[in-house]
């Protein structure tokens, strides 16, 4: 068997790890600052755990590599202006959006994308960084530092924030999980929720937006794409050529795991279909530190990523998976307990849409 070298040494790639041992794949994730190059042979493969990274060495050899997966999206998606570009091209719904140029003026902003505009780094914002609110009735213009730097877009009235988890072969065989509904704050992710049958219905079309995009880049491996929901029609936020948080409930959810998906994909094992167990919540863990009573309670997986706690920081998840609803309230209802008094709103959320789901 190949080694799977992962750029990034995250816990996306520590997952991705865990996940190879049922395949007997050896998995290496590498740190981008590292100063030995890894040892890539011929007949490895070199995948991602990250969409951007920092011009070193190590990236420039991983990156170089024949077998690196998907070399070409990188440069489409990690940059905003070539992802929207790439998604108007593909005529696939995002929101309306134009270019910060070095003289853009908010009041043209204002004039083509409405009273609330957002303006976005081109590149590097992630978990909400990166992001500043222009709206017309404050005044204030486009802030230095961000002509030429970014994309504004029309802030979208959404009902709800939806995902989905879709994986590609080789020959271009194509595989999802179904539609994961996530709660943000403050840009961060805090919660999904999978599967919900009230959203069943936007399934095929989801599949149909994300299976277009990777045909189109003749991807190989999981590639997320989030979206907002308005009314019955779906915008697609941005798309991620990696696993994505949205799916780490899939670790508890899901006969084959996001992990173990993208593994298969790039490494020419099957792929198929995944069936799903159950009712699926993932809860983040974020700046809080470890509480091992999490560990107690029936029906939660937790991972904790060893990283030191920081206020905002993604320290863990937990994943919380149940055939039956009321036994998942039950154990969201002992959780909720050991979390702080900032983790209400999250789980008062969780539980109004389990409920619904
Ligand atoms: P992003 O960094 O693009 O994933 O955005 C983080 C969060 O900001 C999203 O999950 C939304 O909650 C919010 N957001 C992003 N773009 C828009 C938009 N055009 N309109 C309204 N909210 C947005």
């Amino acid at each position: 068997m190949p080694t799977v070298w992962v750029l990034g040494a995250g816990q996306l790639g520590a997952m991705l790890k865990q996940a190879a041992y049922p395949l007997a794949l050896r998995v290496e994730p590498v740190e981008p600052d590292s100063e030995q190059l890894p040892n890539i042979k011929d007949d490895d493969i070199v995948t991602v755990e990250r969409e951007q990274w920092p011009d070193t060495p190590v990236t420039r050899y991983m990156s170089q590599q024949a077998s690196f997966m998907n070399a070409d999206i990188f440069g489409k998606i990690a940059d905003r202006f070539h992802q929207k570009t790439m998604l108007d091209s593909l005529e696939i719904n995002t929101a309306p959006w134009c270019s910060v140029e070095v003289d853009t003026k908010a009041a043209a902003l204002h004039a083509e994308l409405g009273c609330d505009v957002l303006l976005k780094r081109r590149e590097g914002g992630y978990d909400g960084k990166g992001q500043h609110w222009l709206y017309q009735d404050q005044g204030g213009d486009v802030p230095a530092d961000w002509r030429g730097t970014g994309i504004a877009e029309k802030k979208i009235p959404f009902d709800e924030e939806l995902s989905l988890i879709g994986a590609r072969d080789q020959d271009g065989k194509k595989v999802f999980y179904p539609l994961t509904l996530n709660l943000h704050r403050n840009g961060i992710l805090m919660a999904s929720i999978a599967p919900l049958s009230r959203v069943a219905h936007l399934q095929d079309t989801a599949e149909a937006m994300l299976g277009k995009i990777m045909d189109s880049a003749n991807y190989v491996g999981v590639m997320a794409m989030e979206c907002f929901r308005v009314g019955e029609q779906l915008i697609v936020n941005e798309l991620a050529p990696r696993v994505h948080n949205s799916g780490h409930w899939t670790q508890a959810g899901a006969c084959v795991s996001q992990f173990e998906m993208h593994l298969r994909a790039v490494s020419r094992l099957p792929i198929k279909a995944p069936e799903v167990r159950g009712y699926s919540v993932m809860i983040n863990i974020i700046g809080v530190e470890r509480e091992l009573d999490w560990m107690k309670i029936p029906s939660t997986q937790c991972y904790w990523y060893g990283k030191d706690v920081r206020p905002g920081r993604k320290l863990g998840h937990i994943n919380l998976n149940h055939p039956e609803k009321s036994a998942l309230q039950t154990a969201l209802h002992e959780l909720r307990e050991l979390l702080p008094e900032h983790y209400q709103d999250v789980f008062n959320w969780v539980e109004t849409e389990l409920a619904r789901a």
